[in-house]
């Protein structure tokens, strides 16, 4: 466990102690639900909580203070043990991976979250699930890491809230109950990662942050999420047909590192500047936040047209996604002859992340354009 790094500095006045917490929480009806023991002899199945901080163990100086508090100020195992109701619903065993806000989240945690979950999966044969609490800021990468590198099919959901622990209607403990529900279900099993906010599933290829503080941040634009959580049961509607979890060929077996991709942004006379200082960086990938359909104006293209023209080992490989926030990027023959990759449904963010473990195998065009297709 790290030591927890502040986003908001902490103001004296506004310590809040997890007793605080606990008795915040003793009153909620939720809380107050009868629990059932967690002992070995327990038939519940078995669900592991990773705490990696957020607003959902955000703590702030009253139970007013919705907007200014700091991120990761409880650790997992006081989340669960403020909420005796997941006791009716699963086994909990928890740890904790970082503590931070998710805009600090780094790519050894995601290494470290990656290890472990696939260490329970092959370690604890009782393991229903995994559930990874997580600032909301970040947490569709996360998601979408780990749906691309965990090796097997038991669910991993990820939650978050966008209220503090310590918030008059925090959201987090009703998301924390709903995630470990669906880390528990059978249904959830070979659906992939699932992020779980809300009372509503969604998959991690698809799902995204779009606002800054209403509940329902978390939306699956065009394709829909795939099922709620709700009193009666975890329902499932449909599933992802991408391949992701025990069906990826990523395999982070001695990897330590990732290769560079960065992100360029488009917009009404950009500054080609800031394309041709990544390409002198050495970045290995570039992913275009394109205009409409992943398009990018005269003054761009001819920062890229330099790239095209430069000896393949010291080339890096360009997506095109868009700044749109819904629908497909599409292969295109003045793009195409480039040697740029068309980024599909993914977002920039996302598709900085299957571009960079693309490059952990090969910088073959078209076997590049092949996972864009797949993945
Ligand atoms: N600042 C927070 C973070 O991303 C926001 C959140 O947790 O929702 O960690």
């Amino acid at each position: 466990m790290r030591a927890g790094r502040n986003d908001v500095p902490r103001r004296r006045s506004g310590r809040v102690k997890a007793t605080a917490l606990a008795a915040a929480l003793a009153g909620h009806a939720l809380a107050g639900a009868p629990a059932l023991a967690q002992d070995a002899a327990s038939t519940l199945p078995v669900v592991w909580v990773l705490a990696t901080g957020g607003t959902i163990a955000g703590g702030g100086a009253s139970s007013t203070s919705l907007t200014e508090y700091r991120a990761g100020a409880f650790t997992g195992a006081e989340l669960v043990s403020a909420l005796p109701a997941l006791g009716r619903h699963a086994t909990i065993r928890v740890e904790q991976v970082a503590n931070v806000g998710s805009p600090n989240i780094t790519f050894d945690d995601w290494l470290a979250l990656a290890t472990r979950i696939d260490a329970i999966f092959r370690d604890d044969p009782d393991a229903a699930g995994v559930v990874v609490t997580h600032g909301t800021n970040t947490l569709e990468e996360t998601a979408y890491f780990l749906n691309l590198t965990v090796r097997h099919d038991r669910p991993v959901v990820l939650v978050g809230a966008q209220r503090p622990a310590t918030a008059i209607s925090a959201d987090g403990p009703l998301n924390l109950l709903n995630a470990v529900r669906a880390a528990a279900s059978p249904e959830a099993r070979g659906k992939g990662v699932l992020v779980v906010l809300n009372d509503e599933i969604n998959a991690a290829r698809d799902v995204t942050k779009t606002s800054t503080y209403r509940l329902e941040t978390f939306r699956t634009p065009d394709l829909g999420f795939l099922g709620y959580v709700d009193g009666d049961r975890v329902a499932f509607y449909r599933e992802p047909t991408r391949r992701h979890t025990a069906d990826s060929e990523f395999d982070l077996t001695g990897v330590t590192a990732f290769p560079r991709v960065d992100i360029a942004y488009s917009y009404v006379e950009p500054n080609p500047v800031l394309i041709e200082a990544l390409i002198e960086d050495g970045v290995d990938g570039i992913v275009l936040a394109g205009t409409g359909a992943g398009i990018v104006s005269r003054r761009e293209r001819a920062a890229l047209e330099r790239v095209a023209g430069l000896p393949v080992d010291a080339r890096p490989i360009i997506v095109r996604s868009n700044r749109t926030g819904s629908g497909r990027v599409v292969p295109l023959p003045a793009y195409d002859q480039l040697g740029m990759v068309a980024g599909d449904t993914l977002n920039p963010q996302k598709a900085r992340i299957l571009l960079m473990l693309a490059l952990t195998k090969t910088r073959d065009v078209d076997e590049i354009r092949r996972m864009f297709r797949e993945y």
